[in-house]
């Protein structure tokens, strides 16, 4: 038998199957999707198996040399969507797949192999356990060397009965713990049948039967915990697992970073009408087994989280396993708990601020089907179940579903494929709809689902528009309005709470010379250095480059260099001196560096020891405190200016994201939006909570500019250390591209970008605007290959960024 093996060497030139023979003695192991050690060259590789077959048309192959894993880490249909991603995107097989895994799972290969409880084994199984010592603490690889076909049999019996186990090192943190556990194996209808014939006195072996009987028997439970729960005896135990009717197995451990005791469970609400009848159809394709895309267009406080809920409650009672993605920045302990309050530990969470070992636990528990639901950020769209129902892309506008290096993929663009392989519904849901999915909606190609009220019938809350140049003119300099510093004392007299919003993106707190305008900038990266007050430094936010704080102008020794822009801090500092008696914690990245502290502060401002909340974009989203009656935001225009085509949706969706977070309760909220621009759409339409209006204003824009929805983008950006060869490369791709393009796309460059240079290498970018290219993608990998420099380390590079988000 023959094995095809992705290698993992990430070259164009291997970017292709490569055949191997499967080794007598692994016949009977080895599946697609398990990874395997095999010569390549002169060195051993690592490889993914992604099929195996009869013949190949080559001679003279060499064979595996060991397998990795000892069962499937990649399913059938993650592996054909590593080929999809690879042509879709742009990227390597190989890369689509790691991409695929944890990062655990890429920093070890070995795995040792260990013995579970030796006196135990002895006692069951006496003839394997001198055999299996010989093996035990063994690496994976040289057990599968040296073991013979007859050993390696007894060996999988051993694993797959839970009396050995493969453990991978991945350093100590992640070492898994086991602990003896409690379960059965017997059907509720053969539990219920033993039940009937024990004997009547045997009261507590009774107990312990109905105990498993009433519960989910997919789960073994903690054998202490058991004892302790049911108040049964360890004899009476014993002699259930004699009788064969219970099994005592060594089960993981999984550190569970969300095991909070106080998680309260949740039971399904009765839900509104126009609720029910956004749920109905999808739950009609769950049970029917079809696929579609839907749209939930509901605001914030409709009670789109509540579907999500029922929805996923439907798919787990039919067996099968929901994905439900969030952004990273919303993945709050809050959201978590929804999802847990309602499915307990059925549920897994994959978020960035776990530790690798933490991931690498909530991926096993997916992949060995522990769990049917995962929540996570965008790359839980990958999670290794078998048996999908459903897919949920909560704040589906969000850009961080785009991820920003290869493999390039949109979540909802892997979430479709995945809903397509499984025939079963995607549900995109948001209060801003990006303009690409509302005007697919409006198509036809995915099914509008509009949630107009806020289930508990408040008003979205008021809003009103202060004009800062106005402030200016009569004479108030400060950052906050007239207005904004009432309603802010106004509240703190109450006892209410309130929001305070200040928009980051596109502003730099930058130092210049007040004397000659000198800005002091990264010397590797062409971009104006951001001060950091606390360390008093200044630091690049492309290539983390640092340097004091200079006290004389470098370019003319004035000592007059300031720092220039509205950081957090300042704003924190004009509030301590506006209100000294407001308690006020700040949220941004300076605070926030540590892990669990955004989870701290927000717990300590839903206690209310704070009056005021101030922050960057991560108060934006998910907050849901009900004693916020006041949100303000201090600059709202900051990014409609930047350069990117959607500049104007996203300041949309951020000022009704914020505008959203109060009144969400009983008391009515209020918002306060200080703008340059309270003209422009995006921001009076947000005041209005208009999507509609928004909408069209936006659409029509996109049309006469010529951008998405109504075309397909694709950036080109060349990098080198050398400026004219950077240039030059540029230039000739354009004309390549002119050249084998329709006539009808748009090449437009080769330009400069607003960046144009990142750790020392200068950028060049050239933009493709079409809307039918069949041949694009060949003809891009063909650019790519002809015009990427692999030979040399500094060489020159070409990436391709489909469908792009990040415009610099
Ligand atoms: P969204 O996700 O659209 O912002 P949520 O699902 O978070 O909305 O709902 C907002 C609030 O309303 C939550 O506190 C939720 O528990 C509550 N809620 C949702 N649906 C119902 C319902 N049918 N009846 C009562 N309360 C509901
Ligand atoms: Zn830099
Ligand atoms: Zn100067």
């Amino acid at each position: 038998m023959i094995a095809e093996v992705i290698v993992d060497i990430p070259v164009k030139q291997t970017d292709k199957p490569f055949d191997y023979k499967i080794p007598e003695s692994f016949l009977s192991l080895i599946q697609p999707g398990m990874r395997v050690v095999v010569p390549f060259g002169n060195r051993k590789r690592l490889g993914f198996v992604i099929r195996i077959k009869k013949e190949s048309e080559l001679t003279n192959l060499k064979e595996i040399d060991s397998m990795i894993d000892h069962e499937p880490v990649l399913t059938n249909e993650l592996i054909e969507l590593g080929g999809w991603l690879s042509k879709t995107a742009l990227c390597l097989k190989i890369t689509a797949y790691q991409a695929m895994l944890p990062a655990a799972m890429k920093a070890s290969y070995k795995k040792y192999l260990r013995i579970v409880h030796p006196e135990e084994l002895h006692e069951r199984w006496p003839e394997s356990l001198s055999f299996l010592n010989g093996y035990y603490n063994k690496e994976w690889g040289q057990i599968l060397k040296k073991a013979t076909e007859d050993e390696l049999i007894i060996i999988q019996k051993a694993l797959q009965e839970g009396w050995a186990v493969l453990e991978q090192a991945v350093g100590d943190q992640s070492t898994s713990k086991r602990i003896k556990s409690i379960g059965t194996e017997l059907s509720k209808a053969e539990l219920e049948k033993a039940y009937d014939q024990l004997d009547q006195r045997a009261k507590k072996q009774r107990e312990a039967l109905a105990y498993f009987i009433n519960q989910d028997q997919r789960h073994f439970i903690p054998l202490a915990r058991f004892l302790e729960e049911t108040g049964v005896g360890r004899s009476s135990v014993k002699s259930l697992i004699d009788k064969g009717l219970l099994l005592e197995k060594d089960v993981e451990q999984f550190r569970d970073p969300y095991s909070h005791s106080d998680i309260k469970s949740t039971e399904p609400l009765p839900l509104t009408i126009e609720q029910q009848k956004v749920l109905e159809p999808i739950v009609r394709d769950i049970e029917e087994h079809q696929h579609q895309v839907y749209l939930c267009h509901g605001v914030t406080g409709s009670g789109k989280t509540e579907i999500y809920l029922q929805a996923i409650d439907k798919v787990i009672k039919k067996g099968k396993e929901a994905i439900v993605l969030v952004p990273e920045i919303a993945l709050t302990p809050q959201m978590v708990h929804r999802f847990k309050g309602r499915f307990g530990s059925d549920v897994a969470v994959l978020h960035s601020g776990l530790s690798r070992g933490e991931k690498y636990d909530e991926w096993r528990k997916i992949n060995r089907g522990e769990v049917s639901v995962v929540v996570g950020a965008r790359s839980a769209v990958f999670a290794s179940f078998k048996n999908l129902g459903i897919v949920i892309i909560d704040e589906e506008h969000e850009t961080s579903y785009k991820q920003e290096e290869s493999p390039r993929y949109h979540a909802r663009d892997v979430a479709i494929f995945r809903g397509r392989y499984h025939s079963c519904p995607v549900v995109l849901g948001s209060a801003t709809p990006s303009l690409e999915s509302f005007a697919r909606a409006q198509k036809g190609v995915y099914q509008l689902a509009p949630l107009y009220s806020r289930v508990n019938q408040q008003p979205l809350p008021e809003v009103t528009m202060v004009d800062m140049r106005e402030e200016l003119r009569s004479g108030n300099r400060s950052m906050f309005s007239k207005q904004l510093f009432s309603k802010l004392n106004d509240r703190l007299e109450k006892g209410e709470q309130s929001v305070l919003f200040l928009n980051r993106r596109g502003y730099a707190t930058f130092v210049m010379c007040r004397d000659c305008g000198y800005v002091v900038q990264c010397p590797h990266c062409d971009i104006s250095l951001t001060y950091h007050r606390r360390q008093g430094r200044l630091k690049c936010h492309y290539c983390g480059y640092e340097e004091m704080l200079p006290d004389h102008c470098p370019s003319c020794q004035s000592e007059y260099m300031r720092y220039f822009g509205t950081g957090t801090q300042k704003v924190e500092e004009a509030l301590t001196q506006l209100l000294p008696e407001a308690r006020v914690i700040r949220m941004d990245v300076d605070t926030t560096n540590k892990k669990g502290a955004h989870e701290n502060l927000l717990k300590a401002f839903g206690d209310g020891k704070a009056d005021i909340l101030l922050g960057t974009q991560m108060i934006a989203k998910g907050l849901d405190f009900a004693n916020v009656t006041l949100v303000g935001v201090l600059a709202a225009d900051s990014m409609l200016h930047l350069p990117d085509f959607r500049a104007s949706e996203k300041t949309f969706q951020l000022l009704t994201q914020v505008a959203g977070r109060a009144g969400r309760h009983r008391l009515k909220g209020e918002v306060v939006i200080q703008s340059y621009t309270p003209d422009h759409y995006a921001i009076v339409d947000a005041g209005n909570h208009d999507y509609q209006s928004f909408y069209q204003k936006e659409m029509l824009a996109r049309r006469q500019r010529q951008y998405p929805p109504y075309f397909y983008l694709t950036l080109i950006t060349v990098s080198h250390v050398d400026f004219t060869k950077v240039v030059d490369a540029t230039e000739k791709i354009a004309r390549y591209l002119k050249q084998r393009l329709s006539n009808e796309a748009i090449i437009l460059g080769p330009v400069a970008p607003p960046i144009p240079r990142i750790k020392d290498r200068y950028r060049y970018q050239c933009m493709i605007k079409y809307r039918n290219e069949p041949n694009l993608i060949n003809v891009l990998k063909e650019c790519q290959n002809h015009f990427q420099d692999i030979h040399s380390k500094d060489a020159l590079k070409v990436t391709i960024d489909i469908n792009p988000y990040l415009l610099m």
